[in-house]
């Protein structure tokens, strides 16, 4: 046998970029106080023409160009010309409700006039409208509409995405709109890591009996989502008026019973120890933090747990009060970010996240971008897979029409974005950059 007939089959070869950010050296353990060292920078140069091949939609060369063929074979390989550009891994969205029906634009003007939300509740607004105009739609409905969500997320750069369920507050469509995001992604390909949420709210027809709720519904729910391997983890909103500490253990301590590993929405609107109580349940990521006091944040970054900060809500709910970033980082704590994207705030975009990071909690540039990959990867128990540009893992990656990391968050809400690759392939192409198969490492 020839030497060459045993070289790995690239399908894939990312050449000719500017820069790229490769995160390397972060997946066992998230990254602590990044800094342009943790980023794992490759700038090319003539001298080192660095270039990256896929194979099967896994990495499998990282280096120089000039090496490539002794170790793959290139021959029917699509070659991808970066002229020059920046390449990042996809971004990883650990944060989001994006499975729902309907919209409510016609809350916004109350929200600008200072309607305070739980006034919007009583008149039908709210969560309680999309729980309604969820459970009313149908599975089509549901499916389309956030099939082009996802879509648009993918086209700004989100490549995995972990989904929450929380609109149907019922056994029946907590079940459905699982069953549909597993669809998503089996059959139509979305990397999502799916969440039950029925512990998002307590349902009208449930209002004065809390302890049926979370027996009848979100036990219930548990149990299913369980049995048919539905989803990967089980969240709870922790929130005065809400779901308290003692019921979120019930229910977390449930659902671990059952495979379910936890994560929880904690301090998003004051001070309710969800951040000391995310820390003593070892939760996999505590979420928003925004009111979270300096001993929560402090048991959190001493365990090393996930914070995902959520800046987007805090613009679209008018608080003026941004998750306390520099204070975790100061902490040593694992700083992760996602859209929160849901009908109240509905943000796709981790490009205006990353910006939003920047300019609202003062993260540094490096600080954003490995918040947005690797260590969201990581709130989602995904780093060993995705998050990071290194042999072995899914090739996910963004090619910008921008020269360096610097310029993701200082363009703000500019899209930049040339093509998205998702385990190998180009799934969004905005230019015509792509050579036919081949000829030039035939
Ligand atoms: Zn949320």
């Amino acid at each position: 046998m020839k030497k060459e007939e045993r070289r790995i089959r690239a399908e894939l070869v990312l050449s000719n970029f500017g820069q790229v950010v490769t995160l390397s050296g972060h997946s066992s353990e998230p990254c602590i106080h990044p800094s342009e060292d943790s980023l794992s920078v490759i700038q090319n140069s003539d001298s080192k023409r660095i270039v990256i091949a896929s194979s099967e939609g896994r990495i499998c060369y990282i280096g120089r160009e000039s090496d490539i063929r002794q170790y793959v074979d290139t021959s029917s390989a699509i070659e991808i010309d970066c002229k020059q550009s920046l390449v990042t891994p996809g971004f990883v969205d650990s944060h989001t409700h994006a499975i729902f029906a309907g919209s409510r634009e016609e809350e916004l003007e109350l929200k600008v006039k200072g309607v305070p939300y739980l006034e919007i509740l009583k008149h039908g607004g709210g969560i309680l409208k999309t729980v309604s105009q969820t459970r009313k739609a149908s599975d089509e409905e549901i499916i389309e509409q956030t099939r082009r969500r996802l879509s648009r997320m993918l086209a700004s750069g989100t490549t995995t995405f972990e989904v929450k369920s929380g609109y149907g507050l019922c056994v029946e469509t907590e079940t459905r709109l699982l069953e549909i995001l597993s669809y998503l992604r089996e059959v139509k390909g979305f990397d999502i890591e799916s969440t039950l949420l029925s512990a998002h709210a307590i349902p009208e027809e449930y209002k004065n009996r809390r302890r049926e709720y979370i027996k009848e519904v979100v036990k219930e729910t548990i149990e299913i989502a369980s049995k048919r391997r539905l989803a990967t983890f089980c969240d709870v909103f922790l929130e005065k008026g809400v779901f308290e500490p003692e019921e979120a253990r019930e229910i977390l301590n449930f659902s671990t019973e059952k495979g379910l590993l936890p994560k929880v929405h904690a301090d998003e609107f004051s001070d309710h120890g969800g951040s000391e109580f995310a820390a003593r349940m070892n939760v996999v990521s505590a979420d928003h933090l925004l009111y979270a006091s300096r001993n929560g944040l402090e048991a959190l970054a001493r365990r090393k747990i996930p914070c995902v900060l959520l800046p987007g809500t805090s613009l679209s709910s008018f608080v003026g009060l941004y998750a306390n970033a520099r204070e975790l980082f100061d902490l040593g704590g694992v700083v992760a970010l996602g859209t929160d994207l849901s009908p109240n705030s509905w943000i796709e975009s981790m490009q205006f996240v990353i910006s939003l990071a920047c300019y609202g909690m003062r993260m540094t540039p490096a600080e954003c971008l490995v918040a947005a990959t690797v260590n969201s990867a990581h709130a989602i128990r995904r780093a060993d897979d995705v998050g990071s540009l290194e042999v072995g893992k899914s090739l996910d990656a963004i090619v910008f029409d921008l020269e360096n990391y610097r310029e993701i968050p200082y363009r703000i809400s500019s899209d930049c974005i040339k093509k998205v690759i998702k385990r190998g392939k180009v799934v969004i192409d905005r230019d015509l950059g792509t050579r036919s198969a081949g000829n030039h490492y035939s």
